[in-house]
């Protein structure tokens, strides 16, 4: 037979081989069938299923072993065969340098059995000493429960809780032959005073810690429960007998009850909190119904308290809620000035029209006395005296008439004036959403807003070691969808886009427009791989919830490109590469997620 040299011939032979031989074509069976045509060797894999299968199964009861099996974690973890050999070749040699010390043991078990203590009997000791002899199997078992019954006669502790103690504990020996070890908890230590005092400082100085720094912390509010915790604290460092872990024991149960009042109410105020925020945003919804704009920040603002709350939320609402009340000081202020000056215009024309009505109330009584002077004369020279009057005052009255007309088309310019500055007005607070920090059309945060939490994410990172991913998504064909439905549905469309993103990324994720079609997601103390497979979820998420467009189904894809923030790099650097990778996630074909 020719010997194959194209990968793609020995497959399709290997293919025809499992067939022909009936070979089960399970990947194994293909893997060695595929080396065999080739005549090449199989490069030997890794068995870490099998090895972390191993490794799970491992006791991690005592230190010792916790770190053999730790040890062994690792180098599994890291397909590392020395790794393997260093771990075995160690729990051997530990294993064989400690072999059991019988002679010892017994020397001090006789020196402990003839010791006097205080509460200890002879008789005791024996009954104790029996039933150890009695139900252990094996030899490594029996020296492992010797070992603890003299352990707790040196210590001066009662055969029955040395019984207890040996039964309950089991050493490395005895965890052999015992098939589910008991867990130790807080009751079996009370239980077994030996064992407290061996575990001693670490565990009492953890407890202690416990409730003076995370619990005591919490409870700045309420300051006897706090100084309860710190009492506990030293109660619980300066715990010497089976009676101080008793009374201990009590008082915590006594603590945790009120602990659980505290927290109830604490959730408690933090909810009603949370529904006084509601209502007062549902409020300012109401007072501002002729402002998109606002209305807009409003419900984002509503969107976001009504889910649970954590500081970066938080900080969301803050910053949403100072840029309603700049926004509506501002347009108020505007709006008060507005109003004073047109109030000030009515009543200046006001007063016009009043003086205007006393001149002419004036000229017609002056014209009727003349017009009765007119009726009573026959004298012509009297009569032309009286039609002069007539014409002196008509002039006055056409002056009077002519001054007003003047005042009133000032006036209406001023008002049209007043008008068109509170459009300008209206119009350039709108624009100032330009300087706010959400884009007014999705609710996602625009460039601002966008460069803003780049920034708090940045020094969060430098903070605390962690890391940032930024993914970069543009919409695919979003030209023909806007061609082919209108302007209008593509702006519906990027509404949609936004909303499953935000329901779909995690709340400490920060979605921002970053363009036309195009939105940046920051992904903070996210691997690479991590932030790719939540791009990806988002699209899965995108291809479920249809965009509805009159009834029809529309789907929207998109491509989109992640990077990870690198050390010192400029975080504009990283959204450069995140845009590369979108790129060619566009050229490999559009609607899928590339790494940068
Ligand atoms: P590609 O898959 O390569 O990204 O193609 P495309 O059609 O999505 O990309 P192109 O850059 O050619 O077109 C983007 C379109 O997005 C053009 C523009 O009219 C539209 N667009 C940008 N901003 C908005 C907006 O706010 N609303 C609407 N309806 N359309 C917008
Ligand atoms: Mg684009
Ligand atoms: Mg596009």
């Amino acid at each position: 037979m020719t010997t194959l040299t194209q990968p793609s011939d020995i497959a399709r032979e290997t293919l025809r081989q499992l067939a022909m031989r009936r070979i089960p074509p399970t990947p194994d069976n293909y893997h060695a069938l595929y080396h065999e045509i080739s005549g090449t060797t199989a490069a030997e894999g890794f068995p870490e299923r099998a090895l972390k299968h191993l490794a799970g199964a491992l006791p991690r009861n005592t230190p010792e072993q916790m770190r053999f099996a730790r040890q062994l974690d690792g180098a599994v973890a890291g397909k590392s065969w020395d790794g393997l050999k260093v771990a075995l070749v160690d729990m051997l040699d530990k294993s064989a340098a400690e072999p059991p010390a019988w002679a010892a043991l017994i020397r001090d078990l006789v020196v402990q059995f003839e010791a006097r203590h205080a509460e200890l009997t002879t008789a005791r000791k024996r009954e104790s000493l029996e039933h150890v002899l009695a139900s252990s199997g094996t030899p490594e078992t029996l020296h492992g429960r010797l070992q603890s019954l003299l352990r707790a006669w040196s210590q001066g502790v009662s055969s029955s809780e040395a019984l207890k103690l040996t039964e309950a504990t089991p050493t490395a020996a005895v965890a052999a032959d015992t098939a589910v070890p008991p867990e130790p908890t807080f009751a079996a230590a009370a239980a077994a005073p030996a064992q407290t005092r061996q575990l001693g400082g670490d565990l009492k100085d953890l407890i202690g810690q416990l409730l003076e720094n995370a619990i005591g912390v919490l409870l700045v509010e309420t300051p006897d429960l706090a100084d309860e915790a710190r009492q506990l604290a030293a109660a619980v460092r300066a715990t010497r007998s089976t009676e101080d872990i008793a009374t201990f024991a009590a008082r915590m149960k006594k603590f945790s009850y009120r602990l659980n009042f505290v927290a109830e109410d604490q959730a408690e105020l933090k909810a009603a909190l949370l529904k006084l925020l509601q209502l007062i945003i549902v409020n300012i919804n109401e007072l501002i119904l002729d402002d998109q704009w606002l209305q807009g920040q409003v419900s984002v603002v509503l969107d976001i308290v009504s889910q649970p709350l954590n500081l970066r939320r938080l900080d969301d609402v803050e910053r949403c809620l100072k840029e309603v009340i700049v926004k509506q000081s501002t347009l108020k202020k505007h709006l008060n000035d507005a109003r004073d000056r047109l109030k000030a215009m009515l009543a200046t024309f006001v007063d016009r029209l009043a003086s205007f009505t006393d001149e002419t109330g004036g000229y017609h009584d002056k014209i009727e006395s003349c017009a009765k002077k007119i009726s009573r004369t026959n004298d012509i020279g009297e009569l032309s005296d009286v039609l002069d009057e007539v014409m002196r005052e008509t002039r006055v009255i056409q002056l009077s008439a002519q001054r007003s007309r003047d005042e009133l088309t000032e006036m209406k310019s001023r008002v049209t004036e007043a008008e068109q500055e509170i459009a300008r007005l209206q119009t350039e607070l709108s624009d100032a959403g330009d300087v706010m920090r959400h884009d007014a059309l999705t609710g996602a945060l625009n460039r601002k807003g966008m460069d803003e939490a780049i920034d708090t994410e940045v020094s969060r990172v430098k903070r605390h070691g962690t890391t940032l991913c930024m993914a970069l998504l543009d919409i695919d064909n979003f030209k023909k969808l806007n061609d082919s439905l209108g302007h209008d549905a593509g702006d519906a469309a990027l509404v949609h886009l936004t909303q499953v993103t935000k329901e779909t990324i995690r709340p400490q994720d920060t979605l921002a427009r970053y363009g036309g079609e195009e939105f940046v997601v920051l992904l903070p103390d996210t691997t690479l791989d991590d932030a790719v497979t939540a791009m990806v979820r988002v699209q899965r998420e995108l291809t479920k919830r249809f965009f509805l467009h009159k009834n029809d189904k529309v789907l929207i894809t998109f491509s989109c490109g992640v990077a990870e923030l690198h050390g010192d790099e400029a975080p504009m650097d990283a959204i450069k590469r995140a845009d590369q990778a979108m790129y060619l996630a566009k050229r490999s074909g559009k609607n899928r997620v590339v790494a940068g």
